[in-house]
């Protein structure tokens, strides 16, 4: 087990609202059954408010998912966490996450794992996580645009797979760009009726969990 491995000097000088994410922890995370305890300090450590557009800038730390642009949803804090800790991430991982959005979900990665490889379809969701991560000296973290429903085949396997947005069924591309004992984490259904779920690679196995039911954006083909 690995130590938080890479909380960026500038994330670490982020004091700012501190209080209120150690308040969001301990009411929101914790007492919903989050244990993991790099999750916890994680979620402690990323300053949410800069990956939150400025109109909503004083509910960053609030229970719920909020607006980014272009039509789509930073998730609920508590939705975050759980999805991380469902993961399993020790800290030696190689991470394929799909949907950047904000960039606050791949900040958090971040610092659980080794190498975070991100993909966002509109560009201009893609070109403000890029800024917010520079601009907090995260520096083990790929972002590119592109389609999801393709993976990232020239950096795989990977040892997790997170998708923030829901497709109808997992691709087979995307399964097939998970290494032997990773997992990927997904919301997958329709809107309305969306399971969040676990699968783990056993060779050419798939064990398959049902997690949570959850309300997520839906997966779009092709880019914006
Ligand atoms: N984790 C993000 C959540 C963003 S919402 C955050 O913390 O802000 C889900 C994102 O998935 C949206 O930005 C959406 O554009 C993106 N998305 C949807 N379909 C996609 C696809 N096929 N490939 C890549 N990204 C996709």
């Amino acid at each position: 087990m690995y130590g938080i491995i890479s909380i960026k000097k500038n994330m670490m000088a982020c004091d700012e609202r501190k209080d209120e994410r150690d308040f969001m922890v301990r009411s929101q995370i914790a007492a919903r059954g989050v244990r993991d305890r790099r999750v916890l300090e994680a979620m402690r450590g990323v300053p949410r408010h800069l990956f939150v557009p400025r109109p909503y800038s004083a509910e960053a730390y609030d229970d719920y998912p909020l607006p980014i642009g272009s039509g789509q949803t930073i998730s609920q804090p508590y939705i975050v966490a759980f999805m991380a800790e469902a993961l399993r991430l020790k800290g030696n991982e190689r991470v394929l996450e799909i949907g950047t959005g904000s960039g606050y979900q791949t900040a958090l990665l971040s610092m659980l794992a080794r190498e975070i490889f991100s993909m966002e379809r509109i560009a201009a969701l893609l070109e403000g996580a890029r800024a917010v991560l520079k601009s907090l000296g995260v520096d083990n973290v790929q972002v590119r645009l592109g389609d999801g429903f393709f993976g990232w085949a020239e950096m795989a396997p990977f040892d997790a797979i997170i998708l923030s947005a829901a497709p109808f069924d997992i691709p087979d591309a995307i399964l097939h760009q998970l290494a032997d004992g990773g997992r990927l984490v997904a919301p997958v259904g329709p809107l309305g009726a969306q399971t969040l779920v676990r699968m783990t690679r056993r060779g050419v196995h798939f064990d398959t969990e049902a997690l949570l039911d959850v309300a997520f954006v839906a997966m779009r083909p092709g880019l914006s």
